[in-house]
């Protein structure tokens, strides 16, 4: 649901600094080919030069990098059969088929550059064999079992590469963006799915909610049980949020036992109704811990993009005052807003 940037970021640079070579390699072969009386040769050569400097402008900006990577190597995959295809072509071009794996892996993680660098590679040697199979000179055990070699060498090292690259970034994301002790998102996570959400409220004109929870007397807890009962309490309180929440909600550890929600496409009247689910579920929840069974309840605060803000800032401000409120008027209650006759009050719905 909520796309992560990082990694399509990575990719927009790889894409361009490849559009670049492209360019480059592409220009110096036309002006080596042109002289030698190789017109078309070089004719396609500019023409994909030109069609990359093109797609440099479009990579800068777009959303879908993926689906311009894709579309790139295409082409290049394309462009560089046909090449290898026309007879004026010498079998030492055929050297560029090792860079394939490199380049596919590197635009198109390891998965789909896999499949394509055995795809195109294999469509290579198939026409080198057909091209040259009648070759004595060529066609020699030294110099297959080199090519082969070599080939699988740079396929087996992108691969491996690629491969441990995408595992550890997804463990740095994770670090980044998880509370390791919940599981739940943390703050720097919710900021950046807020701001997606918000340009999703924003264009489509849906309602977006957000609720502010803080356990009541969590340090009693603490302080009569020790601090890892607190947190065996915090992880059964996120559990119970996954549990009754939608997978689309974003449910993070805000702070120590504060958490927020973003609720899409709820409007506020809705959202009350969904914190007092909460309050009531966690009301009535039997938190073992040690043999002895610890009871908790919840206060919860909630706030409607649009009327009480447009940003996060404020808006968490909105739904932290009447948590604020629900805490003074005697905790275990959800206070959202209710607008009447143009003047917003606010109401406790529970106690
Ligand atoms: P209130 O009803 O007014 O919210 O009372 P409270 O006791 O819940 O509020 P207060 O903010 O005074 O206490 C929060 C406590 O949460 C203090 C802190 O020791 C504890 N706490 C914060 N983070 C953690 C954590 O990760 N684990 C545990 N066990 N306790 C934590
Ligand atoms: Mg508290
Ligand atoms: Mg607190």
């Amino acid at each position: 649901m909520h796309p992560y940037q990082e990694d399509q970021e990575h990719r927009r640079s790889v894409l361009q600094a490849m559009l670049l070579v492209t360019i480059a390699s592409a220009l110096v072969f036309a002006a080596l080919n042109f002289p030698d009386g190789m017109m078309l040769v070089g004719g396609i050569q500019v023409a994909l030069a030109t069609l990359a400097a093109g797609l440099l402008v479009v990579v800068r900006r777009t959303r879908r990098v993926q689906t311009w990577c894709l579309l790139f190597l295409l082409i290049l995959l394309s462009v560089t059969i046909l090449l290898l295809s026309r007879p004026e072509i010498s079998p030492f071009a055929f050297i560029w088929l090792l860079v394939i794996p490199l380049v596919t892996h590197l635009l198109l993680g390891s998965r789909l550059g896999l499949l394509l660098s055995v795809g195109s590679m294999g469509a290579g040697a198939a026409l080198f064999l057909y091209r040259f199979g009648g070759n004595p000179e060529l066609v020699r055990v030294e110099v297959m079992s080199n090519a082969i070699i070599a080939a699988l060498t740079t396929l087996g090292m992108s691969h491996f590469y690629e491969r441990t690259r995408e595992r550890s970034e997804l463990r740095l994301t994770r670090l980044a963006t998880i509370d390791p002790l919940t599981g739940l998102a943390n703050r720097a996570r919710l900021i950046d799915v807020f701001h997606w959400e918000q340009a999703q409220a924003r264009r489509n004109g849906t309602p977006l909610s957000l609720l502010m929870l803080d356990l009541d007397r969590f340090k009693r807890i603490n302080d009569e049980h020790g601090h890892e009962a607190g947190d065996a309490v915090l992880v059964a309180f996120a559990r119970m949020l996954q549990q009754r929440l939608r997978e689309i909600d974003l449910i993070s550890r805000f702070g120590g036992e504060e958490f927020l929600v973003l609720l899409n496409n709820t409007d506020s009247k809705r959202a009350v109704d969904v914190a007092e689910e909460l309050r009531q579920s966690l009301e009535q929840l039997d938190i073992e811990y040690q043999g002895k069974r610890l009871k908790l309840t919840v206060s919860i605060g909630v706030a409607e993009y649009g009327p009480d803000g447009l940003d996060l800032d404020t808006l968490s401000r909105v739904a932290d005052k009447r948590l604020y409120q629900a805490k003074a008027s005697g905790r275990n209650c959800v206070r959202g807003p209710i607008a009447e006759s143009g003047v917003e009050q606010e109401a406790a719905l529970s106690k």
